[in-house]
């Protein structure tokens, strides 16, 4: 085991005591074997390197990889002191889980990541709703967990709506929250304000939009005020540019991955205010341009001949707006052939229910000719 490294920029953990790096590590897409199984022999390295290189910080689930991430953790962090590493798991109580199933999952976790505590344990995919269902059954199970030393801190993420979440951290009960954030889904970015005001540590999942930006992808590329050297590139420093997000977790799945996305966050070239603000003016002059303002509310839904609209126009923004061609190229060809713009049989009906007045006949038109030539 070599030195843990320290080239990751660090910063404080809202009010909790710990010091995290920005890049952590995301444990749900690791390398598999052919029978679906963690393949140990690779996760172990990569998770080895990047705690070598100075990521300080795993998040997991019991249920990612069926039960294999967190073992995948303990496998990797042996003989790594203790100190030296956030270790993060959560439960679903959407599941309605009992007590006792609650106090065997920790316990569970707790035995496969090799550990007598957990640093933070975090209500899952947490909704304003489910809040005020469960809330009090976690509450009063972490506060026994808590009071035995077996967690420290307490924290929830959550996929709601952003009223809602402002809504969970208001009610002054978690240290920590993780949440959707990225160049291509910005939506919350108030929410992630007010979690650093209130103190809580910030957490990002998704900073590569689930692999859409980790596609290399010269044209946007270009866009960026910094020279890059891939798209991820430019997504994680546009994660880490927004001074309220203490911790990105990105789910890497190669070694190569963990040392570029590494050496994204690590290098000087770092992007400021005023880099953000080149950026918004490109993707808003681009949105502009192209006049598509979907909003994937899916009323235009059910296409009779089952055209479906929200993918496609968002497919399109993909590569008009943000230059991501090739990637969105490449998932328009993945739709199911009923499911594309040439499908439309021009009826209308769409139309009359478009909250946004978007000629869809026309723009399907145009995106017929430029995806399906
Ligand atoms: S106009 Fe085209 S996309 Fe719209 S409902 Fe009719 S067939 Fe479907
Ligand atoms: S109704 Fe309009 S805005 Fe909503 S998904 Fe359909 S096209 Fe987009």
């Amino acid at each position: 085991m070599k030195t843990l490294g320290n080239d990751l920029p660090e910063v404080n953990f809202g009010k909790t005591p710990y010091k995290v790096k920005k890049l952590g590590f995301g444990i749900m897409r690791l390398p598999m074997l052919q029978d679906g199984k963690v393949d140990f022999e690779l996760s172990t390295p990569m998770i080895r390197y990047a705690i070598e290189h100075g990521v300080n910080f795993l998040d997991s689930h019991h249920f990612y990889h069926n039960g294999e991430s967190e073992e995948a953790i303990g496998r990797a962090v042996q003989g790594i002191p203790r100190n030296k590493i956030i270790l993060q798991t959560k439960i679903g109580m959407y599941n309605n889980y009992t007590e006792k199933e609650c106090w065997r999952l920790l316990e569970q976790a707790l035995r496969k990541m090799k550990t007598d505590y957990l640093d933070f344990y975090f209500s899952h995919s947490l909704s304003w709703e489910n809040h005020l269902k469960y809330g009090k059954s976690f509450l009063s199970f972490t506060e026994k967990a808590l009071n035995q030393g077996l967690i420290r801190y307490r924290g929830f993420s959550a996929h709601d709506k952003p009223e809602n979440i402002k809504k969970i951290i208001i009610s002054g009960e978690f240290s920590a929250m993780l949440v959707q954030y990225n160049l291509l889904d910005r939506s919350n970015e108030e929410v992630i304000a007010l979690a650093c005001e209130r103190g809580l540590g910030v957490e990002i999942m998704g900073p590569l939009a689930g692999g859409m930006l980790g596609f290399p992808d010269e044209k946007i590329m270009k866009y960026s005020p910094v020279k890059v050297k891939s798209t991820a590139e430019l997504a994680l420093k546009f994660v880490l540019a927004n001074p309220n997000i203490h911790v990105a977790f990105s789910g890497m799945n190669t070694l190569g991955q963990v040392a570029e996305n590494i050496a994204s966050v690590v290098s000087t070239s770092r992007f400021s205010r005023n880099d953000i603000g080149k950026l918004d003016q490109i993707f808003e002059n681009q949105k502009k341009l192209l006049n598509l303002y979907c909003t994937g509310c899916g009323y235009c839904l059910p296409c009779p001949n089952k055209v479906n609209i929200p993918s496609i126009f968002r497919l399109y923004n993909f590569a008009q707006v943000y230059g991501l061609v090739k990637k969105a190229k490449k998932d328009y060809r993945a739709l199911n052939p009923e499911e594309k713009a040439s499908r439309c049989l021009a009826c209308g009906k769409c139309e009359e229910k478009c909250p946004q007045k978007i000629p869809i006949q026309k723009k399907l038109k145009q995106i017929k000719n430029y995806f399906e030539k």
